[in-house]
C-alpha cells in the first residue's frame, strides 16, 4: 500500500478533544478566514461497523462518486470495503490505493469507449449493463467482461431518483438482453438494481430482490452462472438517521430468496458511510439588516448573512443532492430570535444557502457549523467567482487511531505525530507533518 497523500493527514485527538472542539479552536484562533470542513475518521469507522451488524451478508462497495477524499478512500479500504467506480478517473484513484481491481465495480450503465478500455486493461471486469447498445459496445472492446444487468425499481419516495436515467425493466428488457448477452457469448454474472438516493420506501427492496431472483432464475435457463446480487445504494447516512429497518427488508428477502452459500451479495452505499463524517464550518463575512420604519422603527425585520461558502461550493447539495441543511450557530446566541437567511458569497442571486430560519443576531467574524455534509459536497464544487473550496482537516479519536493502525494499509505517515499545535501554528514543522495543510490547526492534538 502506498503511502498516504500528504495533503490528508489525519490528526490523532487525545480524550479531551472531539469534531466540536477542534472546529471552536481553528474557529477561535482568529487566524481562519476560510470554511473549512473537519472530517472524523471515527464516525466512518462506527458506520461500517453498524453496516457488518445490521447487514452481515451484504459486502458494501463505496460508492466513490458520493465523496472522492483520499482518506475516505483510504480508510473504507483499510477495511475491506470494495468500491463502485462510475469512471477511468474513480478507477484509477482507487486503484492507486492499491485496492485489487477484482474489488471494484464499474458501475455506470453507460460508459465511454475509451473509460471502457482503461477498465479493461487495468483488469476492472465487473461492469453494469442495462441496453444493447452497451453490450455490443462490450464485446467489441471488452470480450472478457463480467456482465451486470442493471434494473430498475425505484423507491416511491426517495432523494434523488435514478430510475428516469437507469435500469431496465425487470419483465421485458432485462430477459431481452440476457437473450443477447447470451448470442454474444459475454458473460452474464448477476444482476443490481439502485432504488434511488436517499431512499425512503424499505420495502422496495423486497420487490427488487424478488426480481433478482426470477432473473436469476431466467439467467441460469440461459446457460448463465449467476452469483453477484448488487442491491446498489440508497441507506441514510446523517447523524440520527438509521438503516435497521431497510437492513431488516433485505436481511429477509435475502433469506426468502437468496438462502444459499454460493451468491454474493454486494450494495453499494455511498452517502450512508460519509453523510455524517464531514461537519462544515462557515464564517460570515457580511451581513446586511433590514428594516421597516413602517412596522417598528428602527428595529431589524431579517438579517440577511453572507458566509464564505455557498451553492457553487459545498452547497451545491442543496441544488443537485436536493439537500436541507440546518445552520447551527458555533456561539450559543442571546436576545430575541429574527428571521434570517444565509447567502453565499458569490455575486449570484441564486446562491442562498437558507431561505428563512431564525437565528439570535450574529455579527461579522461568527461562526455558522453545518453537520452532515459529506455526501455530494466537495466532489461537486466549484471554486466559482474565485471563492476556494474548503480544506479539510481530518482527525480521529486515539482509540480508533489504534485500531487502524493494526488494520494497515494506512501507514504511520498518514497521522500526524510530534508536532505540538503551537509548532503548527508558528509554521515549524518538526515531525514530518506538512504544515501548510493547517491554515490555522487546532489544538488539543494528541502529540504522541
Ligand atoms: N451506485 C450508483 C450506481 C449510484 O448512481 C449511486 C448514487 O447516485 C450510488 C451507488 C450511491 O447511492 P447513495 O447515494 O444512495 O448512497
Amino acid at each position: 500500500m502506498k503511502v498516504a497523500n500528504l495533503d490528508e493527514r489525519i490528526h490523532v485527538l487525545d480524550n479531551s478533544s472531539n469534531v466540536m472542539t477542534v472546529i471552536n479552536e481553528i474557529a477561535e484562533s482568529g487566524l481562519q478566514e476560510e470554511a473549512f470542513y473537519v472530517l472524523d475518521v471515527g464516525d466512518i469507522v462506527k458506520k461500517h461497523q453498524i453496516w457488518k451488524e445490521l447487514l452481515p451478508r451484504v459486502e458494501p462497495f463505496y460508492a466513490v462518486k458520493c465523496n472522492d477524499s483520499l482518506t475516505v478512500l483510504e480508510v473504507l479500504a483499510s477495511l475491506g470495503t470494495g468500491f463502485d467506480c462510475a469512471s477511468k478517473g474513480e478507477i484509477s484513484k482507487v486503484l492507486s490505493i492499491g485496492v485489487d481491481p477484482s474489488r471494484i465495480i464499474f458501475a455506470n450503465p453507460a460508459k465511454p469507449a475509451s473509460h471502457i478500455r482503461h477498465a479493461a486493461a487495468v483488469g476492472v471486469d465487473i461492469t453494469t449493463v442495462d441496453n444493447e447498445s452497451e453490450l455490443h459496445k462490450l464485446k467489441k472492446i471488452h470480450p472478457n467482461a463480467k456482465v451486470v444487468i442493471r434494473i430498475r425499481c425505484d423507491a416511491e419516495v426517495s432523494q434523488c431518483p435514478l430510475g428516469m436515467k437507469f435500469g431496465c425493466d425487470p419483465n421485458y428488457e432485462a430477459p431481452n438482453l440476457l437473450r443477447l448477452s447470451r448470442m454474444l457469448d459475454l458473460d452474464v454474472i448477476g444482476i443490481s438494481f439502485h432504488v434511488g438516493s436517499g431512499c425512503q420506501d424499505p420495502p422496495v427492496f423486497y420487490r427488487a430482490i424478488r426480481h433478482v431472483r426470477t432473473l436469476f432464475d431466467l439467467s441460469k435457463d440461459l446457460g448463465f452462472k449467476p452469483y453477484l446480487v448488487d442491491i446498489g445504494g440508497g441507506y441514510p447516512g446523517d447523524t440520527g438517521t438509521s438503516i435497521a429497518k431497510i437492513a431488516e427488508v433485505i436481511n429477509s428477502a435475502i433469506d426468502e430468496f437468496f438462502n444459499t452459500d454460493d451468491v454474493q451479495i454486494i450494495a453499494e452505499p455511498g452517502r450512508f458511510f460519509v453523510a455524517s463524517a464531514f461537519t462544515l464550518a462557515t464564517a460570515i463575512h457580511s451581513k446586511r439588516s433590514v428594516r421597516n420604519d413602517k412596522i417598528s422603527p428602527n428595529s431589524v425585520t431579517n438579517n440577511m448573512y453572507y458566509i464564505n461558502d455557498g451553492v457553487y461550493g459545498s452547497f451545491n447539495c442543496i441544488l443537485y443532492d436536493h439537500q436541507h441543511v440546518v445552520p447551527t450557530p458555533l456561539k450559543n446566541g442571546c436576545g430575541k430570535l429574527i428571521p434570517s437567511s444565509i447567502w453565499g458569497p458569490t455575486c449570484d442571486g441564486l446562491d442562498q444557502v437558507v431561505e428563512n430560519v431564525l437565528l439570535h443576531d450574529m455579527d461579522l467574524g461568527d461562526w455558522i457549523i453545518f453537520k452532515n455534509m459529506g455526501a455530494y459536497t466537495l466532489p461537486v464544487a466549484s471554486p466559482f467567482n474565485g471563492f476556494p473550496i474548503p480544506k479539510v482537516h481530518v482527525v480521529v479519536d486515539e482509540n480508533i487511531w489504534l485500531l487502524l493502525k493494526d488494520l494497515l494499509p494506512l501507514t504511520d505517515d498518514h497521522f500526524v505525530i510530534g508536532n505540538t499545535p503551537a509548532n503548527l501554528q508558528l509554521g515549524l514543522d518538526i515531525g514530518g507533518s506538512k504544515v501548510d495543510d493547517w491554515t490555522s490547526p487546532p489544538m488539543g492534538l494528541s502529540t504522541s
